[in-house]
């Protein structure tokens, strides 16, 4: 992988002539002539300048955790009626679900209660569709609930299903009519996980992956089942969330309700654990509804209502709109170790935005920091203000190249910092002082 290129605007090249000459007019922005004060005040403040881009950039962290990783996908539609055989459209539109939901561009993210707002982020996971398998077959998918088997014979062209690409380098998601209604998707975690009992991953590599029922594999619509938590008939919401709730399992996270023995009758289990440090305790399923009243773990001071919002609870899909920063770092961290295949063979290349792109002024800054951009197509941007220790201070929320972005920088430590802007996989850098 090619990690993270950064770069200095003209306007930051530090140029000093004699220690006690004052520099040159300031230049546009007029930060040399501050960092040049700053320097008399405090000897040593320009080497430390200097040393904060060497530090972003020996800082591999920082450099992970603003690095899109992009996951090629197969989807294998195994169809027994025509009516089943989804177009080309429909596809590319839940992987644009997908794209939304892992990279918190979904419109209703704003919907998350104030109280979960420090926790929720973006995964930086974008995924690419690599192709489409359609085989048609007789066969039947079922869930065999006595038994304890799963449909995997959809993951086996020799069953009446669909091979799976290399699981190591692709991302298979099988979609398929599973018989029974109860079951609208599963997938396997990877292996051996602290947080997850053993033997939960796939039996074989080559069954490693999602299954997704049809009926639920869209944006749009409501889908009729039943069985669903012992429920006899219950209709649901659509809005292409069963996959984002079973790709983050596939990437390592386990239900907000820790799937305690006693969850599974409705009794609250407040001993299990998702394993996760920032989910509120919840003891049970949210029950495909948005209760903002239900609380069935108590936490004493620290006690958070239940997170109906989690895309890893069973709420209505039109309610779930946020992962967790702890779920984020489980998912990525399974994708730098044990999923590393996925992300190994695609480009996460971050190009350097060109530095005409982005005015950022005042620098140095009191109160606020405001951005320009000069791009004429309208992609939104991120930014990132970190401090000289590589720790994220700010992260507001998406700007947009037409619009002003305004950066709130009161009551952040007077120093030096660094202002990441990412514009799709594009990366843009530079020294900011708040005073
Ligand atoms: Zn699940």
């Amino acid at each position: 992988m090619i990690r993270v290129l950064l770069m200095l605007l003209v306007c930051f090249t530090f140029t000093y002539g004699q220690a006690q000459n004052l520099p040159a007019a300031p230049k546009g922005c007029g930060y040399d002539h501050y960092v040049h004060t700053l320097e008399q005040q405090y000897p040593g403040f320009k080497a430390q300048a200097d040393q904060l881009l060497q530090d972003v950039k020996k800082r591999p962290q920082l450099a992970k955790d603003l690095e899109i990783y992009r996951i090629p996908v197969v989807v294998h539609i195994v169809y027994k009626e025509e009516s089943q055989n989804i177009p080309e459209d429909q596809i590319k539109d839940v992987i644009d679900v997908l794209n939304e939901d892992f990279r918190r561009k979904n419109a209703d993210a704003e919907l998350i209660r104030e109280d979960f707002l420090d926790v929720v982020g973006d995964p930086f996971i974008e995924f690419e569709l690599a192709a489409v398998e359609r085989v048609e077959t007789q066969a039947t998918f079922e869930l065999d609930l006595l038994g304890g088997s799963l449909p995997d014979n959809v993951k086996q062209t020799a069953e009446g299903g669909s091979d799976a690409w290399d699981t190591q380098k692709y991302l298979n998601i099988w979609v398929c009519n599973i018989e029974g209604g109860s079951l609208l998707g599963y997938a396997y975690p990877p292996a051996d996980l602290a947080h997850w009992p053993d033997g939960a991953n796939a039996p074989s590599p080559e069954l490693d992956g999602v299954v997704i029922h049809q009926e639920v594999f869209r944006r749009t619509g409501t889908h009729t089942a039943s069985g669903l938590l012992g429920m006899d008939e219950v209709t649901i919401p659509v809005r292409g969330r069963t996959i984002t709730h079973e790709v983050g399992h596939y990437l390592g996270l386990r239900h907000i309700w820790g799937d305690g023995l006693l969850s599974i009758l409705g009794i609250p289990d407040c001993d299990a654990d998702d394993g996760v440090v920032d989910t509120p305790q919840q003891g049970v399923s949210s029950q495909f509804a948005c209760d903002a009243e239900q609380n069935t773990c108590e936490e004493g001071e620290t006690d958070k209502l239940d997170m109906f919002e989690n895309f890893m609870d069973y709420a209505r899909e039109d309610c779930l709109n946020s992962f967790t920063k702890g779920q984020i770092a489980i998912m990525r961290s399974v994708l730098e170790n044990e999923r590393s295949g996925l992300i190994d063979q695609v480009s996460n290349t971050i190009a350097i935005v060109d530095d005409q792109d982005f005015h950022v002024y005042p620098n140095p800054a009191k109160g606020q920091l405001f951005i320009e951009s000069s791009l004429q197509e309208n992609t939104p941007y991120q930014v990132r203000l970190v401090d000289t220790q590589g720790r994220m201070v700010k992260a507001p929320a998406l700007g947009r190249p037409a619009d002003r972005q305004t950066v709130n920088v009161s009551g952040l430590p007077a120093g030096l910092y660094g202002l990441v802007i990412l514009q799709g996989d594009k990366q843009y850098f530079q020294k900011v002082v708040i005073r």
